[in-house]
């Protein structure tokens, strides 16, 4: 777990508020939920992800009771759903927070890490796939990535799933294949074609395929939805061996993976259409879509495509007070409820001292009061870009007029 510290911070921020854009935009509402829930809600994720066997953070609290911070959203989402019923379907909603997860943590990996996401819930229909995936795309345009590919499956109906599983099973327990995905093969087989180990690359290579296995309704369905990303201008890849962890997915599944970060972290996002969780969770059969995207593996890739870096504002004023400090004091309390952002100086330092502080702030204008300024009742604007023109003594009760004025 890690600190994010200023100016970093402010980077968040904006992240949050160009995600809240896009998906305010198309009608979705934000949901919050709490970072803790009862553990049942994420072991119904899925029994066989890691994410649930190995690396949540479950514990007992005071009263007994077996909870977990929780590891990622959609869970939470469907269990707030099955809880409160909306009646207006479909429930459009987003979220932006943390999740936590024990995992080895590295660039790219952390184990308090956050993520910006949808999810809706009542609608089974190809274009709310599309949709969904034009939102996520139109967020890392909006950031200014460009190199973000868009991988995109079909897992089929559950029943077609569950024909490819027993496939897969057949077809592995006859190949070449490494300790750790025997294992895998055990508990999920479609997780060996997740595997990035070389000694699996041959058996993955021949494995039977997906599409083999499609029912004329996914199969309708999958094309529809490729039909409705080519028509928004929306690039994508078919990747038949994209599997994703929640046991619930079917029909369309995706990833956005960014072109700059090392392969095993190049996940910047991803999601699916779900099926069976909401009713897991104790609400009626509803059908879901959603996805999640990382906020510190998007940032990472904004700075390895050097894009969206510093977006700190810079303060409009600092205020540079030699007679006390409280002129400063008023001023700056003036100039904050007039809208414009304000600091000063401290501890009654020279002037000299002050404006170089007024210099590192970067603020837009030095205001200074003298002993002169004081008696006169004016103040000194200094513009402190070089080519902002010269200095002016102004009646102080002109200052915000003429500092807008001039903004
Ligand atoms: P998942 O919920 O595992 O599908 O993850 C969705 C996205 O969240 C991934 O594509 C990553 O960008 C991000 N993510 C997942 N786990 C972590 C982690 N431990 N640290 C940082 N980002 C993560």
């Amino acid at each position: 777990m890690r600190d994010i510290l200023p100016p970093e911070t402010a980077r968040w921020r904006r992240l949050n508020a160009v995600f809240a854009d896009v998906v305010s935009a198309a009608g979705y509402g934000q949901v919050i939920t709490p970072l803790i829930e009862d553990v049942g809600v994420f072991t119904r994720i899925g029994e066989a992800t890691d994410v649930v066997t190995k690396e949540l953070y479950a514990f007992e609290d005071r009263g007994g009771r077996h909870v977990s911070l929780r590891p990622e959203l959609t869970a939470s989402v469907c269990r707030a759903f099955a809880q409160h019923r909306p009646a207006a379907l479909p429930w459009k909603v987003w979220y932006t927070g943390p999740n936590f997860r024990q995992e080895k943590a590295q660039r790219g990996r952390y184990r308090q890490f956050d993520q910006v996401g949808v999810e809706v819930l009542g609608v089974d229909d190809a274009h709310l796939d599309v949709e969904i995936i034009a939102l996520a795309a139109e967020f890392y345009q909006r950031l200014g990535l460009t190199q973000v590919t868009l991988v995109l499956n079909s897992l089929g109906e559950p029943e077609d799933r569950a024909a490819y599983v027993a496939a897969l099973e057949t077809y592995f327990a006859d190949a070449d294949l490494s300790e750790q995905s025997q294992t895998t093969l055990a508990k999920n087989p479609l997780r060996v074609l997740d595997s990035k180990r070389e000694h699996d690359a041959v058996a993955i290579e021949g494995a039977p395929q997906i599409s083999e296995f499609y029912s004329d309704d996914a199969a309708a369905h999958f094309a529809a939805v490729q039909a409705g990303l080519k028509r928004l201008g929306i690039d994508f890849v078919v990747e038949p061996k994209l599997v994703r962890g929640l046991d619930y997915y079917r029909r369309t599944i995706f990833e956005f993976q960014g072109g700059t970060l090392d392969s095993a972290q190049n996940a910047l996002g991803g999601g699916g259409r779900y099926d069976g969780l909401v009713e897991a969770l104790g609400g009626p059969a509803t059908p879901g879509i959603g996805f999640a995207l990382g906020v510190d593996r998007t940032l990472l890739a904004c700075d390895d495509e050097g894009v969206f870096g510093d977006v700190t504002r810079p303060l409009d004023v600092f205020v540079v007070d030699v007679v006390g400090g409280q002129e400063a004091a008023v001023l700056t309390a003036e100039l904050r409820a007039a809208g414009l952002s304000a600091d000063r100086g401290y501890d009654n330092r020279s002037m000299k001292a002050q404006m170089k502080l007024a210099n590192r702030s970067e603020a837009r204008f030095a205001v200074i009061v003298g002993a002169d300024e004081l008696a006169d009742g004016t103040v000194v604007v200094r513009p402190m870009a070089r080519d902002a023109g010269d200095q002016q003594t102004i009646p102080r009760t002109d200052l915000i007029s003429h500092l807008k004025d001039r903004s």
